[in-house]
């Protein structure tokens, strides 16, 4: 059903809007996107912070341009792709070249690649013979006990399937690029659904991954919109991620309001009667229902006890520390998509993107951009730290890695303290509360990183998934 754009300028306390959604980050501006194009629905959307992108930032100096929280975004998505396109950026989209499927692992302070195929999976270093030959004999493991499933975490799961080294040299590394975690505090089940999946329907890990390298997966189950499957790989925005916030600001028009933060929500009063956001500096606005798009607390914050359990989901402060060099003082070829390090690397930094062999705009000529992770789950002190010592760390470690000389003629260093959800163990319990408050407040929904996937991807799918379940909500 079709809805009148609701006018930000009415007096707060007037008819209610149908929509209000809280949060102007991917999550919450998705949503919107999709009510509106998928449902006819134009919610209003309200962000405490001056702009809107959440997490997604960047920022431009004379001719660098760093990206302050995510890089890139996988592509082939049905939904990314629909939006995409809807938004108009097409045009605007860049996509990683192929040198940067190759990665490296530091280990033993020494960049390795990771192996891109069999023979050079048999041939590589990260791996004893004995590692190997246990990751070949993966689909003869046992399943585990039915009962342990649900509460694994992913080292278990990892060294049980495919054996320590592999959870060293492969998992733990990527686990520190995803979710600046630790394999053993994150729940296999919430944190790699697919993988667990893969095991309960008795299939095999490295089965499934050799038929994904050779392309044996066959047709995607949907496609976009246009009826093209999508190109497959990472793409961002010319001059930067901020685009794409950008972009779905802009569609939103006079319904985003900026600068707005949510500091209370009453229940409704009857069943049928309007949610009250009450705003910051006094203003009130009736909502028939409600969106939430924050982090966990955020939403804890403004509904209390009924969903306590969401305040004990961790979040891994991340310093983003991005350094500009000309291209003659860095040693490597930087032919890659950065490095991830094994956590026994002894470096401060989790991982580094060679920014601007993924995306040429990012430098003027002859320079590079460096973009390192520091803090994570494992050395959350570093993340906060100050920001002259945060660049003397990632000086020292692109010295000793990449063979790093001289001054660097930018350096950027964002730091985030609450910046990835962790999905422990725990999650599907303490995430549990979230469904039951949504099945007890008609007209309330509950969203964000925290919920089925922190990635962008993952994001925009589950996006339009919750614009449908409010689009079929009775409350209008
Ligand atoms: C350093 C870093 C690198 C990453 N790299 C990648 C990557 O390369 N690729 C990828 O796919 N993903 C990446 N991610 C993950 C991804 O960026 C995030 O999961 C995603 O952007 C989260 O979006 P969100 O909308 O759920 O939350 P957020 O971006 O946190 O947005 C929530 C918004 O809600 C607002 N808000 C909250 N409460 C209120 C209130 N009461 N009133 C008003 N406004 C409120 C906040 O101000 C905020 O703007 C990265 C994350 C980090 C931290």
């Amino acid at each position: 059903m079709a809805s009148a754009p609701p006018s930000p300028s009415a007096s707060d306390s007037a008819a209610p809007v149908d929509v209000a959604i809280v949060g102007a980050g991917i999550s919450g501006l998705a949503t919107a996107f999709w009510l509106r194009r998928d449902h006819g629905i134009s919610p209003i959307v309200l962000e405490g912070a001056p702009s809107a992108g959440g997490l997604i930032e960047t920022a431009t100096e004379s001719d660098f341009i760093f990206d302050r929280g995510p890089q890139s975004i996988l592509a082939g998505d049905p939904d990314v792709e629909d939006l995409v396109r809807g938004l108009g950026l097409e045009a605007t989209r860049i996509y990683a070249p192929p040198a940067t499927r190759n990665r490296f692992i530091v280990r033993d302070g020494k960049l390795v690649p990771l192996p891109l195929g069999p023979v050079q999976f048999l041939r590589t270093p990260l791996l004893t013979a004995g590692a190997k030959a246990r990751f070949f004999g993966e689909p003869f493991v046992p399943r585990g006990p039915r009962t342990a499933r649900p509460g694994e975490s992913v080292g278990s799961f990892v060294r049980r399937r495919l054996g320590p080294e592999f959870l060293d040299s492969f998992v733990g590394p990527f686990v520190s690029g995803i979710y600046a975690g630790d394999p053993d505090r994150l729940g296999v089940a919430s944190a790699f659904p697919r993988l667990a999946a893969l095991e309960a329907r008795g299939g095999s890990l490295t089965v499934g991954a050799v038929r994904k390298l050779l392309g044996w997966d066959g047709p995607p189950a949907r496609l976009p919109a246009n009826g093209q499957p999508a190109r497959r790989g990472l793409f961002s925005f010319r001059g930067g991620m901020a685009a794409l916030p950008r972009a779905l600001a802009a569609d939103a028009g006079a319904a985003l309001r900026t600068g707005v933060r949510v500091a209370a929500l009453r229940e409704p009063s009857t069943p049928e009667g309007p949610f009250g956001l009450e705003l910051a500096g006094g203003a009130e606005l009736a909502a028939r229902n409600v969106v939430l798009a924050g982090r966990a607390d955020e939403s804890v914050e403004l509904l209390g006890d009924a969903v306590a359990p969401l305040a004990t989901i961790p979040y891994a402060p991340v310093a983003v520390v991005a350094l500009a060099y000309r291209r003659q003082d860095v040693a490597h070829a930087l032919d890659g998509f950065g490095f991830l390090a094994r956590a026994d690397a002894g470096l401060a930094v989790l991982g580094c993107l060679f920014s601007t062999t993924l995306w040429a705009d990012r430098a003027p000529a002859g320079h590079v951009i460096l973009t390192c992770y520091v803090g994570g789950v494992r050395a959350p002190q570093r993340a906060t730290a100050d920001e002259a010592d945060l660049i003397a760390w990632v000086r020292e470690d692109l010295a000793a890695t990449l063979g790093v000389a001289g001054e660097p003629v930018r350096a950027h260093v964002r730091r985030i303290r609450l910046a990835i959800a962790q999905y422990e163990p725990e999650h599907a319990a303490r995430i549990a509360s979230a469904a039951a408050l949504e099945r007890a407040r008609p007209g309330l929904f509950l969203t964000g990183a925290w919920r089925d996937g922190v990635g962008v991807r993952d994001r925009i799918g589950r996006s339009r998934e919750l614009a449908a379940r409010v689009a079929s909500t009775t409350r209008r």
